[in-house]
Order: C-alpha cells, then structure tokens, then sequence
C-alpha cells in the first residue's frame, strides 16, 4: 500500500504525464487492494501548481512520491490506461484488508483470522486426521489428490487454522507464499459439507471468484484430482465436469465460466453455452447452502 509522507494519504492520487502529443496532463486515480483509474485525461493548469514532469502526487498535499517507487507505478498497467492492476503482496497492508472486508461483510458470526506464513521459518505440519470432524469420503477425496503410499497426509498449521476458522463459519483472509496451499483452504471444507450431506439437493454450492481466467482454469483442473472426473459429452465437456470422490457415490459438479469460455458448436436451437449458464444458476445457494468467498491473488494457485 503506497502511503503519503506528508499527510499519511494512501488512497488517492494524481498521476501527470504528457500523451504522445506531448501535452500535459493529470489524471487521478485511488488505490485500494488495487489501483484503479478514475478519471479521464485533462491537461495541466498553470494554478494547480501541477509541474510538467512525469509525477505521481498525492491527491490532497500535492506532495509527490518518491522517484523509485513513481516509476514502478509508471511500469504498472493501470497507468497506460488498463482500469486494474494488482498490488503486490508485500504492499498489502493486511490490518486495512481485514478492516476492509468487515467493513463490507460485517464481522458476522465468525471470525477474521489473520494468517501469514513466514517464508523464513520452516513451516510446521499436522496431521490430516488431526481434523476429528472430517467426513470420511472428503478425507479419502484429500488422500487421493495428495496421499504418497505410507505416508499419511499432513496440513500447514496455517492450513489448519485456516480450515477450522472457515468451518467455524468464519471469514478468513489468508496471505501466505505461493505454492503454500491456499486453495485446499476452501476446497477442504466445502468437499466436507458435500460428503455430510446426504440429499444430493441440499449440498452446497461454492462460488470461487478470480481476477484472472487462468487461475479459473487452474481450479476447474485442480477439483478434478480428488477424485473421479468424468467431463459432459458435448460442446460443454471442456467446461462441465462431474467428480466423484471417496470411490463411492458422492460427487459435485464443477463448472468454469469466464470471458474466454467459447462454446464451439453453439447455435439458436441447441445453445451449449445457454445450458452452461443454466448448469451454473441451477447450482446457486438457497437456505441449506452457503457461499464461500475467496480472496487470492494473482501468484495464487
Ligand atoms: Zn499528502
């Protein structure tokens, strides 16, 4: 999170550069977890005390930021005009996500766990079975994605908790390094609920919301290894696929859907993306099913 050292402002700011009339010009833009630009191009006036220098300032002292860190936000998408880009994990101030996503969700009846590996530390382990309450198919569907023979399959202390809190009805912001686990952080309770729940219509549906397609793509691909895959015959098989886990009859079905979903053979009659969409509303919460929400980054996976 970039932050004034003058006034202490983090969230708004004027960008100047000159267009490729050389022309000056200001635009402003607020950061959050991410960096958006909020208005238009307009030039320069003389009385803003805006110089024609490339600059980042802050939006109410005018003071500008330092010339390293302005010209790491010149290289960043957002100021060559694409609307969004992604702060980088070390920026995060994660006291004001946490406060954040309160603000927005309310504490609820859970709690917000704040979670943070340290990359130093070697991280400690538990045991998978250390989690009493886990129904027997969602530890087979674990075992099988992750299990080696003779080796019992352990958790990051930070998965545990994580886990546990999201079991607990919790909201959890979860900030550890890549390749540490963070998606068996839901995926893990909510193959729970599937398993605990016997009548195939109540069994929850699970909304996993991404910044970008791929890592879409990489979840679609990664709920098929718990267990027995078996993708739709037709136009929608890249998309649609059902997994069996446990080696019995509990399964989920599992759809992707994104701006690059294309569904070839697609015509008025038979739409194979209309029954996608339909695939994908049918599945939407009711009373008996709640919604997780997941907050990854770009480098999760
Ligand atoms: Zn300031």
């Amino acid at each position: 999170m970039i932050s004034c050292d003058k006034c202490g402002n983090r969230t708004e700011w004027l960008q100047v550069d000159s267009d490729a009339g050389g022309r000056w010009g200001v635009r402003s833009f607020y950061c959050r977890f991410d960096i958006k630009v909020t208005s238009g191009w307009r030039a320069v006036e003389k009385r803003e005390g805006i110089g024609e220098r490339r600059a980042i300032l802050c939006a109410s002292c005018k003071a500008s930021l330092d010339s390293e860190l302005t010209q790491e936000l010149f290289e960043q998408e957002a100021l060559r005009g694409t609307p969004l880009i992604f702060v980088a994990p070390d920026r995060v101030d994660l006291d004001r996500a946490i406060a954040e996503v309160k603000r927005t969700y309310g504490e609820g009846e859970g709690v917000v766990a704040v979670l943070e590996s340290d990359r130093k530390r070697e991280a400690k382990t538990v045991p998978l079975d250390s989690l009493k309450w886990l129904a027997p198919a969602a530890r087979d569907a674990v075992q099988h994605k992750y299990g080696k023979p003779g080796k019992p399959v352990t958790l990051y202390r930070h998965q545990a908790k994580a886990i546990g809190a999201v079991r607990r009805g919790g909201s959890v912001v979860l900030s550890t390094a890549t390749s540490s686990g963070k998606s068996l952080c839901f995926q893990l309770p909510f193959l729970h609920d599937i398993a605990a729940t016997s009548d195939p219509h109540k069994r929850p549906a699970v909304l996993y919301l991404a910044p970008l397609n791929a890592l879409i793509g990489d979840q679609f691909r990664s709920l098929k290894e718990f267990g027995t895959a078996k993708r739709e015959t037709g136009a929608v098989a890249e998309f649609l696929q059902t997994v069996t886990i446990g080696g019995g009859d509990t399964c989920f079905v599992a759809a992707q859907y994104h701006g690059g979903v294309r569904v070839e053979g697609d015509d008025a009659q038979n739409s194979a993306t209309g029954k996608l969409r339909r695939q994908i509303r049918s599945a939407k919460p009711n009373s008996c099913s709640r919604i997780r929400k997941c907050w990854q980054g770009p480098s999760c996976h």
